[in-house]
């Protein structure tokens, strides 16, 4: 494991080393990512006072995964985003995410309103969208994907989700969500998002079908990504939620000793590459999330507020940890709790 450790603090963990950890005894991988962890970002462990808002759950994208889509078939006027970013303010947030489904008339003018709408009227950094919406933003326009992404950074979007990436393998995608991007569209999306000065995060979602190799794929993938355009500012590992989707009928997801391992090893693979390993809390739980933090991961995610699409998939953890009690979570395991910016600057 010491030879782990200094290849990945060289950036040359590959492939064939990573199966190698996650077939070794898990405790010798927690670890080594804890270890790793303490090195490359010490014993603070960061978050940020945000709300989610689900502006619509309409959607024609169809993922075998997703609970969420087209249950209530609402949609959020302009106005009553402006009362959810409005009540947000009050609490203290700092981000307002913005998560909803693909529609045809989801244009570039659509989705530049509501930005414009919010940025005008709070100063609150906006954090939504990710490669799928701007591809079908794209089409519907009839622009490229560049030029979307160029106005919506003149709207005021701040940055960009690293939602809709899964895994980044084409076979597991066919099966999990045929209609969204393909891996190599999801990455020359997320290669432009970041060349043309809005940063991102970078997420999986894990526990579905895919295999230890492809989750490797997946975070080798986004190491490439970061070491050609530093464009991320965090890895959100999201464990798959099993109920109420048809993934969910032939699996319960991810055991809790696999969601360890996978927050270890991307500790890991991703190295001084992308240093912030999240631990979401609203998909496992602030118990479990404490585990993850002491297996690599440094940051506990947002307050959130509310989070339509984890409660429909059974998220059972609530959808609101206040500032207080986000504190209390990190305090309980000795650790330093900082509150942070989407990019991770302290507040
Ligand atoms: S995950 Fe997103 S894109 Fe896929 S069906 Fe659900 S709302 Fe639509």
């Amino acid at each position: 494991m010491e030879n782990m450790y200094q290849r990945s603090l060289a950036g040359e963990i590959n492939k064939e080393d990573a199966l190698m950890l996650v077939n070794s005894n898990p405790f010798h991988l927690f670890d080594l990512a804890n270890k790793l962890r303490a090195e490359i970002v010490g014993d603070e462990v960061t978050f940020v006072v945000n709300r989610n808002i689900h502006i619509t759950d309409r959607c024609t994208i169809n993922c075998a995964f997703c609970s969420f889509k087209n249950k209530a078939k609402y949609e959020m006027s302009i106005d009553e985003i402006l009362q959810s970013v409005g009540e947000a303010k009050e609490l203290g947030a700092t981000e307002i995410c913005l998560f909803g489904g693909v529609m045809p008339y989801m244009t570039v003018d659509y989705y530049c309103d509501i930005i414009r709408a919010i940025k005008t009227n709070y100063d609150i950094e906006l954090h939504t969208l990710s490669p799928v919406e701007i591809y079908h933003a794209a089409k519907a326009s009839e622009m490229t994907t560049k030029e979307v992404l160029i106005e919506l950074k003149k709207s005021g979007l701040d940055t960009l989700t690293g939602a809709s990436a899964e895994i980044l393998v084409d076979s597991v995608r066919a099966e999990i969500c045929p209609n969204k991007v393909t891996t190599s569209q999801w990455v020359d999306i997320i290669k432009e998002t970041h060349e043309v000065g809005i940063p991102s995060t970078s997420t999986m979602m894990y526990g579905t079908v895919e295999t230890w190799e492809d989750r490797i794929e997946h975070l080798l993938i986004l190491r490439d990504i970061q070491r050609e355009t530093g464009g991320f500012t965090e890895f959100v590992p999201m464990t798959f939620l099993s109920e109420n989707n048809e993934a969910g009928q032939d699996t319960m997801g991810a055991s809790g000793m696999e969601d360890l391992q996978l927050h270890a090893l991307a500790r890991v693979i991703l190295g001084r590459d992308i240093p912030n390993i999240q631990a979401a809390w609203i998909k496992m739980g602030t118990r479990m999330a404490q585990m993850a933090l002491c297996c690599g991961a440094n940051d506990l995610g947002g307050t959130m507020m509310e989070d339509r699409i984890s409660l429909a998939a059974g998220a059972s953890h609530g959808d609101h940890l206040p500032k207080n009690q986000m504190i209390s979570v990190v305090e309980a395991i000795g650790r330093i709790p900082v509150e942070r910016t989407t990019t991770y600057k302290h507040v």
